[in-house]
């Protein structure tokens, strides 16, 4: 069955205008202005857009598929986050990942994790590891996780400048670093190592080491919440221009929050005339985002979303930023860093990933490799385990 979009306004992420879009077997196979003739013998089914502006799927390069937490207790373990949380969010593509818990957690159950949100239908990827050193891996080490398991791209999330990290040594931090480079080089997977930064007051001092003292490029290390402290930002901002592509998170913001918002992040990043494929935003989707007190004690905890990409997104465009300028930090930048060719980007022969937006800017339809999750903000397709849709 081919799929034919009529009166698209186009956003690939750059501005591209109103376009006709022919869709099949999972992949945008021709874009024009015109509409095609289709021989009358093929089954077409037809939407007319009326001009809705059209982006590609967006790229979520931090979740917490499988649930994170567990940091006050084993009852705050976060349940799987299901297929629709992402679908709804306009979310087509995530990377699934571990945190704190590497232990009662493991690299095989996100790697299932993420296989099981293909088989619905989304685009999924994880990271071998979680915070600490040496990582948790599934086959010995994080080099052959990257070549021999097909989901794995990279390392991560290891927690630096974090109560909760291993303290890694610059050492440890690029031996793991080779070993994720390497296997990039020889699987032309992403290859990199995923940092979560910690609130801590050594912020990148690590990251700024690595580059100084080792060949590895600055691509493979990718800090993560670079936005969680002011002056953390500003240090972010520095080994950007080194050619480290640097992530924000999309978090809640409260009164008197030491970070900066996703949106004040993104925009400021703009500002600074700093390369602008070198920011991703992401959600810590299924994670917790915990306050502690100085003991290291949890005081307050909750569960990321990724619904907030899209909120950040509209948050973006309120504030009167361009879409085309902002775009790429949901799509064609991580698209670019983890090396996912068919993915960020609306292009003839690329996945059919598609977002479109409501006049609000709140997402209206999604599509995920040529099928309708998402259609007028009702759900398509349910995830497999309904007790769990809300
Ligand atoms: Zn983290």
């Amino acid at each position: 069955m081919l799929l034919l979009l009529q009166n698209a306004q186009v956003y690939g992420p750059q501005f591209i205008g109103r376009r006709h879009l022919l869709i099949g077997a999972g992949k945008l196979l021709w874009m024009g202005e015109q509409p095609p003739r289709l021989d009358d013998a093929l089954a077409v089914e037809v939407h007319d857009l009326g001009g809705a502006r059209t982006i590609p799927g967006l790229i979520d390069a931090h979740a917490h598929i499988t649930g994170g937490g567990g940091e006050s207790g084993y009852s705050s373990r976060i349940p799987p986050v299901p297929l629709h949380r992402f679908t709804r969010a306009g979310v087509t593509t995530v990377v699934g990942l571990l945190g704190t818990d590497d232990v009662t957690r493991n690299t095989a159950s996100v790697v299932a994790g993420a296989r099981g949100l293909c088989e619905e239908g989304l685009t999924a990827y994880c990271h071998t590891g979680g915070y600490h050193v040496p990582p948790v891996t599934l086959t010995g080490s994080v080099r052959s996780d990257i070549v021999h398991v097909d989901r794995i791209i990279g390392v991560g999330e290891i927690a630096i400048s974090d109560h909760r990290s291993s303290q890694p040594t610059l050492d440890e931090l690029l031996r793991i670093a080779s070993d994720a480079h390497v296997a990039g080089m020889m699987t032309g997977k992403a290859g990199i190592v995923h940092l979560h930064l910690g609130d801590g007051e050594r912020g990148l001092e690590l990251v700024r080491q690595a580059l100084d003292k080792s060949e590895i490029p600055a691509r493979v290390f990718n800090p993560t919440h670079v936005n969680r402290r002011r002056a953390l930002f500003e240090e972010a901002l520095e080994i950007a221009e080194r050619g480290c592509n640097v992530d924000v998170t999309a978090y809640p913001v409260r009164e008197g929050d030491k970070g900066w918002s996703a949106e004040d992040a993104i925009a400021k990043y703009l500002n600074a005339g700093l390369p602008a494929q070198r920011i991703t935003v992401s959600s810590d989707g299924g994670g917790c985002l915990p306050v502690f007190d100085s003991d290291g004690t949890l005081t307050h905890m909750e569960i990321g979303s990724p619904d907030i990409l899209a909120l950040t997104l509209g948050a973006l465009l309120e504030r009167g930023l361009a879409l085309e300028r902002v775009l790429p930090a949901f799509t064609s930048n991580p698209a670019r860093l983890l090396r996912l060719h068919d993915k960020g980007n609306i292009r003839v022969g690329a996945d059919a990933d598609l977002v479109v937006l409501a006049d609000d800017t709140s997402v209206r339809h999604v599509m995920a490799r040529g099928r309708w999750h998402v259609l007028d903000g009702q759900l398509m397709i349910k995830p497999t385990i309904q007790e769990t849709a809300r």
